[in-house]
């Protein structure tokens, strides 16, 4: 933190963007002391930005009202009016004189204009900005910075800080690619190098058996003599420490060679190895625990962001870009509707429309491979009749005169499906209003096999993602691998939400898994197709159904990376029952590998309806 002060000292730059480790006091020491230097000390107007106008309120309470409070300015805060005896105002005036004005990345262009200052503050810079959004000129960052335009560029001073989240982001951006990348580098007490810590240089956790473990014997490791160094020496280094701006050298002697990069933009970031609250011990059992953490993607990014101060990666997630003519290949003699011998569950996905319903009946087979039974529609009178009503009976028919039945089995007999997984994102509401009677949830209450589901986006989640629960309670009665079960009580039923998107991904893999291994027996987790022979044109239109959308890779704030799906072309409505009906099989136990065997769970209890599902209750994440 003395560098970076003696930096802001030094006046080389007047945009000072800094990123680090959480909890390091980032806020205090980037924004807070710089902060109250321009307020009371240069006495002038300074604009502090945020990415919603209610985080400024946080912000003043939590972190800029106590910093003023435990100051000697204390006895400047305004006295009368709004933003007075503590209280939040989007424009504070202290009786010296000088105003602290609030102003939000995503306000409209009225709540920025009109003001001006000659240093700004940016907190929670990548949040302003959406990824792969419009042009940085037009950003909300450079809509506040035009604050200050009446400034010289030499006169205006701007300060940012954000903790790192991926590569494109506002923040990495500045310090490393804009600004001067600098890095702390400490002498090694035992060589006489100049070194950086990074991720790299923690060692001797990896071998330990147990997390405590894992704290007694993570250390730092010198990059130059791989000597260890002690908590002692690397708080002893740190505080020897000196800025290695980009493309400067330094010498054993400590010399610094080379000037500077020629940039307006000091771009400074720290991590852990450079924390005196964040031990080698604190660390390593970290990384101990995040290796064997269930959901390791969430983990490692944890790691990266608050810790290493690195930017997120893309999960390893292979996107393929299916073609219509590879899906044909996977074309079998089994004739639609034929359910093959070696079947050991099936499962059907429903998703409903005003005048059709798209439905996928899929098997999962003892070779642990998936076989598309049969898909098809069937009408729905939404036209001619109130659509929840249509949808109601519609769906009743379909139920009762063709799945509950079942299907015919190779070799003789009947397979009933063990799970119906019908789309309830729309229950026939017209556009704009609620829609009382919920077609679908009436029908799963009725019909115990049916299960009515809500995939991402149906604004029961904020922002229209989907996010796991951590454990099972009243509210949650089960959670599978990118699934759980809500009990939804006016409904009297269980109602799943799931990650469809992420499941995509599964059927879209599953859809690309070569049918035979290389030793010539079945591959699973690969999907084979009914016969052609009785449709006219093949498995075209349904092909065209399931690569009607592409994935794309989206950053999101608080979850890092999330697959989403784009449309390419209008009918996709089979990609959705197909989706359906695989994660269906999945909540029967249905698993390329294999896990423990789930308990038989009941879910439901007093009015809500009791049933027996085999694989459910199970925590994976
Ligand atoms: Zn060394």
């Amino acid at each position: 933190m003395r560098l970076w002060l003696e930096a802001i000292d030094s006046r080389l730059w007047n945009w000072f963007a800094a990123t680090g480790s959480v909890q390091d006091g980032k806020t205090f020491n980037c924004i807070l002391i710089p902060l109250l230097y321009h307020l009371f000390e240069l006495k002038e107007d300074v604009i502090f930005g945020v990415p919603r106008m209610d985080m400024a309120h946080e912000k003043w309470k939590v972190d800029i009202l106590p910093a003023i409070q435990h100051s000697s300015f204390r006895n400047l805060l305004p006295s009368g009016g709004r933003g007075s005896r503590g209280g939040f105002a989007e424009l504070l005036e202290f009786k010296h004189g000088p105003t602290l004005r609030f102003m939000s990345g995503h306000g409209g262009d009225e709540t920025r204009s009109g003001a001006t200052a000659r240093a700004i503050f940016i907190t929670e810079a990548d949040k302003m900005e959406k990824a792969g959004g419009t042009s940085r000129e037009a950003s909300p960052i450079y809509q506040l910075i035009s604050r200050a335009r009446s400034f010289t560029t030499d006169e205006r001073v701007i300060y940012e800080e954000c903790t790192t989240s991926f590569e494109k982001g506002e923040i990495w951006q500045r310090t490393q690619e804009i600004g001067t990348a600098s890095k702390i580098v400490m002498p090694c007490p035992h060589c006489s190098g100049w070194v950086t810590l990074e991720r790299e240089q923690l060692t001797g956790w990896r071998e330990a058996t147990s997390v405590r473990q894992a704290r007694r014997e993570a250390k730092y490791i010198c990059p130059a003599c791989a000597a260890a160094w002690d908590e002692d020496e690397r708080l002893a280094a740190n505080r020897q420490a000196k800025l290695l701006h980009r493309d400067q050298t330094i010498g054993s002697d400590g010399e610094i060679h080379g000037d500077p990069p020629d940039t307006d933009t000091l771009g400074f970031r720290w991590n852990a190895a450079n924390s005196v609250f964040k031990t080698a011990g604190d660390c390593g059992g970290d990384e101990w625990s995040a290796e064997r953490a269930a959901d390791r993607d969430a983990s490692e990014t944890d790691l990266r962001q608050f810790i290493w101060v690195l930017p997120v990666e893309p999960s390893k997630v292979e996107l393929y870009e299916l073609n219509v003519d590879e899906i044909v290949k996977r074309t079998t003699k089994l004739k639609r509707g034929i359910v093959p011998a070696d079947t050991v569950k099936l499962a059907v996905g429903i998703d409903l429309r005003t005048v059709e319903g798209h439905y996928t009946v899929v098997a999962w087979r003892a070779s642990k491979q998936r076989h598309l039974v049969e898909y098809g529609t069937f009408k729905i009178a939404g036209k001619t009749m109130a659509v929840d009503r249509a949808l109601y009976l519609a769906v009743e028919a379909f139920l009762t005169g063709v799945v509950l039945p079942g299907w015919q089995k190779e070799g003789g007999g009947m397979v009933v499906p063990g799970a119906v997984w019908v789309d309830a994102n729309w229950q026939g509401e017209e556009r704009g209003t609620r829609g009382g009677a919920k077609p679908v949830y009436q029908l799963s209450r009725k019909y115990g096999v049916l299960t009515s589901v809500i995939g991402r986006g149906a604004g029961v989640y904020k922002g229209g993602n989907y996010s796991a629960p951590d454990k099972r309670n009243k509210q949650v009665r089960f959670i599978g691998d990118g699934y759980h079960g809500v009990v939804m009580r006016e409904h009297g039923i269980v109602v799943v939400q799931a990650d469809t998107d992420t499941w995509k991904v599964n059927l879209q893999h599953a859809l690309h898994v070569p049918l035979l291994g290389i030793d010539g027996s079945a591959n699973p987790g690969a999907i084979t197709l009914h016969s052609a022979g009785s449709i006219g044109e093949g498995h075209r239109e349904l092909s065209r159904h399931l690569t009607a959308e592409t994935p794309e890779r989206e950053w999101v704030d608080d979850r890092g990376f999330v697959i989403r799906w784009k449309r390419k072309h209008h009918a996709n409505h089979w990609l959705d029952s197909t989706t359906l009906a695989i994660i269906a099989l999945d909540s029967l136990g249905c698993r390329v590998i294999d896990e423990p065997k789930p308990k038989r769970t009941e879910w439901g209890k007093g009015r809500l309806r009791a049933r027996r599902i085999e694989g459910w209750g199970i925590a994976r994440r």
